[in-house]
This record gives structure tokens, C-alpha cells and sequence, in this order.
């Protein structure tokens, strides 16, 4: 009879299920574009240092932060979101990596902290094809993973779980599954197993390839040391682990094995069920083994929906879209950097590409990656890559790139804004300035920006409240313009459709309710509900929507 303890890797037969995709070429297949959620202070950031240590990106840890303090203060330059903590602004950052079997390159896509910027990370998840969750393993599942959590399941993003601070008193292994199985209604399979806890934390059982991972407390950028083993009834074991603990290793582990699901690779894709790494980022231990599992299970890039039809990422030709604007990157230079998920083919420097939208010829000349030290000139990208283009304003938010085909990404939505304030330049005198500063904020996709058609001043709609504070300080900064949000009688806004008649009887006989958008297009304010009923009631030949759908 097989030995009681020998642990076979967590697999599930099932796992290499092929799917009906063709191969990709090598230069797709090796990437893998993802971005982190936490909540804050779980540790995204020192997991992103020991990516880039990993990557090869860097020498050591820490320089990261250093340099990622003198980016910061170049690039979104507010004082706000040091004072508080967030991060505002996205960006995206490319690396190699030494991964199973290959040189994968791994893209980086960082998603806003803060729960008031749900639309930006929406749209930011838009352009990723997994998520990584990192959870602190004392706190478990905190408010704002939850939150993450449920935008990524709207678009079913497979997920990896890993388990930090394990270096610390942290909760009961099975505890912590069994919450985020509760909590977040996701079967969790166990790459690794902990052993000991807090201060007897020892290491992880590598249960996809049986090895025996020991932190080493000493030197906080070491990789950890590996040991192969035969299973867990490797009596080399005894050498590494005290009796206690190895006794309890092997009842925990056979009991996972009876109680937790086994790693399947289709459900792992389709979102229901995410593998678990335990480790500690601040010890650099347990990442590499969540990067082998990024580089192992993938996915690969993933076709994008769009309309007429899907775009598959070993298509020749090139097409992307714009997920991200980000204004002011340089305050020497006023450019504007779209940024670009390339969904198929193989992009070069100087490309020219239709742009959608505009049906205008656009040459690509200088594109740029975002490399862990600073941003580089692209001379190529290949699917799945991030790419920066600066342009002056041309490239908005749902933007299509192509070789001339009239395509349209799906899934990129325009939410409706949530609160509405009215806006002024606290000096009458530079109005025009603070037009064009919420001009800025409205193509970025940061605020809703209505001018309304009778009076002065400006209606500004965010999705969440601090979204104003952000405002005011960076049309403060980025403009040298104090401006005052005030309370505004409006309380929602309604993009209007309809015939040309109908819509222009409705507006002049709504004229206070009526503003329009930095596109010029129509919107009803609206001061209460009974308002929308109202209209729908004696206007049916016109529709309120409540979101515009980016076009
Ligand atoms: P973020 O807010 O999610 O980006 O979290 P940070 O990476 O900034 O980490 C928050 C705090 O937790 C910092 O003080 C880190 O030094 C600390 N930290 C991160 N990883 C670990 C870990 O594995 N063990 C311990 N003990 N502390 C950690």
C-alpha cells in the first residue's frame, strides 16, 4: 500500500484539459499581463519590489522604493496621496522573468488603492488577464479585497491568492481558506502548506513540487533554500523540521488533501477557483514560487471582446485599446500618455494605426514600456503588451487602435456619476484655465465635467467622494488654480437620446436642467427621481441613459 503521507502534487488530472485554442507564437504565449489587489498594507507594494528583484529589474529590493518615491514625485507629484497613502494614478511595468522552462515577460498593470476609484480600477482590470490577491494572513479577507474581488469576478479574471506576513502571528491555515471561500464564494486549492507559525514560522511545503521551502530570517533577499523531496514521508524531512511540526505539517496537508479541491486549470480560468502561495514578500519568500505559478498556469492572453467581432491575440495584424489617459506625467511637458493594451498581432516602433474613432491614420513614433527603472522607447510589442503612447489629447478612454478594420472593444463602460458638486476657480478671472483643467480630468476618465447651458460655472460628477479632494489638489498643482467644490442642486445626470427634433424640443423646454458633456453632448440634470419619471412619462419620444457608452 502507498505510504500514508506521500503527497502527490495538489493536480488535478483534468488540469491539462486542452482548450480548443490554437498555440500561440512563443513571443504571446510567454507573457502574461496581471495586475495586484489588496487591501492597503497587505503588502502589494513589497510583493511588486521582489517581482522586479526576481525579474532581474533590479539589484536589490528597496531601490524600488526609492526610485519609485523620485517616479512619484515626478508623475503624479500630489502631496495627497503621500499624505494619505493611496495611489491614484496607474501605471503599468514590464519585466523578465526566469520562469519554468523559459524567459517569460512578465506586464504589471497596478490598480488604484482607494475604494473611491472603482471606475478607474474597473477599466484598469479591463486590460489585464489575472489578478493576483494578497491578503495579510493575520487580517484574512479585509474590505477593500472584497471590493477588488467583486470587480474582478465581473469579468470571471482568474485569480492567485497569496497569503502574506506568514512571517507574523497569523491566523489557522484552514481559517484563512475557509474565509476566503466563505467571503469571496471561491474554491481555494493550496499551492503551498505553512509551517509553524509567527516566530516558529519555518517555511512552506511546496505541494506542486514537493519541495520543502526554508525561509531564511537573516537575509531578506535571499531566495529561499529548496529541497526536493519524496512526499511528505521523505524522512529527510526530520533533518529540516522538528518533530512537532512535521507532525502537523502531514495531519494538516492530508487533511487538505480530503477537504480542499485539487488544482484544476479550467476552473482556475473561468475564475471559480483560485490556488493559495503562503509566504512572507518582506522575506522574499514564497514569491518566486508565485511566479513560477503565474508562468505555469498563466493564462496567457486572453482574447478580447469586441464588436463585430472578438480579437484573438494570434491575429497578424495589430489592435489594441486604450484602458488608461494620464494627464501631466511630466509637468515640463504637457503630454498626456494613453495607455494601450495591445490585444493582437505584433506592434513596431512607428507603426502607422487607424484610429478608430477619428478614422485618422495615426503614426505610432513613440511609443513607450514601462520598464521597473523608467519609461523606454518600444521599439516592439507584442499582444498582451501595455504600451504608452503620448499624444495631445487625440486618444481618449475605449479608444481603438487597428490595422484599418472598424473595431470596437466591448466591456470598457462609462459609469454614471454617483455624486455631482458644482466647481469654480476660487479667482473669477481664471475661469477659462479651470475649463481646461476639467477638460484635462474628464478625458482622463477621473470626473464627469458638465457645463451647464444657462449660468457659469461647472457641475463635476465622480463615482466616488474623495474623487473631489484628488481633484481640487491636482488642478491646484498640476495649474496653480485653488479652486471651491460646493454642493450643487443636482443630484444625477442623464446622458439624452433621441431624433434631432425630438431632442431639441426637449431641451429648450428643460433649459435649466440641461448642460452638456466635454463631447458636447446633451445631459439632463436631475434634482430627484420624480424628475426622470416625469420625463419619461411626457417625453417618449426621448431616452435618459445613465451611462455613455464609450465610443
Ligand atoms: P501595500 O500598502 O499593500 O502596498 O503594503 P506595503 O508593501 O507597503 O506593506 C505594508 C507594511 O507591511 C510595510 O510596513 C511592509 O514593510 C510590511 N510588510 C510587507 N510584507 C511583509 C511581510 O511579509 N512580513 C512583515 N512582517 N511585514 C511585511
Amino acid at each position: 500500500p502507498a505510504p500514508a503521507y506521500i503527497c502527490a502534487p495538489m493536480l488535478d488530472a483534468a488540469q491539462d484539459t486542452p482548450t480548443n485554442r490554437p498555440d500561440l507564437p512563443p513571443e504571446i504565449a510567454r507573457r502574461r499581463t496581471f495586475a495586484i489587489i489588496s487591501h492597503p498594507d497587505a503588502g502589494k507594494t513589497t510583493l511588486t519590489e521582489k517581482f522586479l528583484l526576481y525579474g532581474g529589474a533590479i539589484q536589490m529590493a528597496g531601490q524600488v522604493r526609492a526610485k519609485g518615491e523620485a517616479r512619484r514625485t515626478r508623475s503624479d507629484f500630489m502631496q495627497m496621496e503621500k499624505d494619505r497613502g493611496i495611489s491614484v494614478s496607474a501605471s503599468a511595468m514590464s519585466f523578465d522573468f526566469a520562469g519554468p522552462g523559459m524567459q517569460y515577460r512578465f506586464n504589471l498593470v497596478d490598480t488604484p488603492g482607494h475604494s473611491d476609484f472603482s471606475e478607474d480600477t474597473y477599466r484598469t482590470l479591463t486590460a489585464v488577464d489575472a489578478a493576483i490577491m494578497v491578503i495579510d494572513g493575520a487580517k484574512g479577507v479585509e474590505s477593500q479585497t472584497q471590493k477588488l474581488f467583486e470587480v474582478c469576478r465581473l469579468r470571471d479574471l482568474p485569480i492567485l491568492t497569496f497569503c502574506n506576513k506568514m512571517d507574523r502571528e497569523s491566523r489557522d491555515t484552514f481559517e484563512i481558506i475557509d474565509e476566503i471561500q466563505e467571503n469571496l464564494a471561491i474554491d481555494v486549492t493550496p499551492a503551498s502548506w505553512p509551517i509553524g507559525v509567527g516566530r516558529d514560522f519555518l517555511g512552506c511545503y511546496d505541494l506542486i513540487h514537493d519541495r520543502l521551502e526554508l525561509m531564511d530570517r537573516a537575509d531578506r533577499n535571499k531566495v529561499a533554500e529548496s529541497v526536493k523531496m519524496e512526499g511528505l514521508d521523505d524522512p529527510r524531512l526530520d533533518d529540516h523540521i522538528p518533530a512537532d511540526l512535521l507532525e502537523k505539517l502531514r495531519e494538516e496537508v492530508e487533511m487538505a488533501r480530503e477537504l480542499l479541491p485539487a488544482m484544476n486549470r479550467q476552473s482556475f480560468l473561468e475564475g471559480h477557483l483560485t490556488p493559495i502561495w503562503f509566504g512572507s514578500a518582506i522575506n522574499s519568500f514564497g514569491v518566486k514560487e508565485l511566479m513560477d505559478g503565474i508562468a505555469e498556469y498563466g493564462p496567457q492572453p486572453q482574447v478580447q471582446t469586441a464588436e463585430p467581432r472578438e480579437v484573438a491575440p494570434e491575429e497578424k495584424k495589430v489592435a489594441g485599446f486604450v484602458f488608461k489617459v494620464q494627464a501631466n506625467m511630466d509637468p515640463k511637458h504637457r503630454d498626456r500618455v494613453a495607455f494601450v493594451r495591445l490585444a493582437s498581432g505584433h506592434f513596431q516602433r512607428g507603426m502607422k494605426l487607424t484610429h478608430v474613432r477619428s478614422k485618422k491614420p495615426m503614426a505610432i513614433a513613440n511609443p513607450v514600456m514601462f520598464l521597473a527603472s523608467d519609461r523606454e522607447l518600444a521599439e516592439e510589442a507584442w499582444a498582451g503588451d501595455i504600451i504608452g503612447i503620448p499624444n495631445h489629447g487625440q486618444l481618449r478612454i475605449g479608444d481603438a487602435l487597428t490595422e484599418g478594420e472598424a473595431l470596437r472593444f466591448t466591456g470598457i463602460p462609462s459609469f454614471a456619476p454617483e455624486l455631482l458638486q458644482s466647481c469654480r476657480a476660487g479667482d473669477p478671472m481664471k475661469a477659462k484655465h479651470l475649463d481646461k483643467a476639467l477638460m484635462q480630468f474628464a478625458e482622463e476618465g477621473a470626473a464627469k465635467v458638465f457645463k451647464p447651458n444657462i449660468g457659469s460655472g461647472f457641475i463635476v460628477g465622480v463615482v466616488g467622494a474623495l474623487q473631489f479632494e484628488v481633484l481640487a489638489s491636482r488642478i491646484e498643482m498640476e495649474y496653480g488654480l485653488p479652486v471651491r467644490f460646493e454642493a450643487s442642486q443636482f443630484t444625477s445626470a442623464r446622458w439624452v437620446h433621441g431624433g434631432k427634433e425630438a431632442v431639441d424640443a426637449f431641451m429648450a423646454a428643460n433649459k435649466s436642467h440641461m448642460a452638456t458633456d466635454n463631447d458636447g453632448d446633451p445631459v439632463y440634470l436631475t434634482r430627484m427621481q420624480w424628475d426622470i419619471d416625469r420625463i419619461e412619462r411626457d417625453y417618449p419620444d426621448v431616452t435618459l441613459s445613465a451611462t455613455k457608452e464609450l465610443m
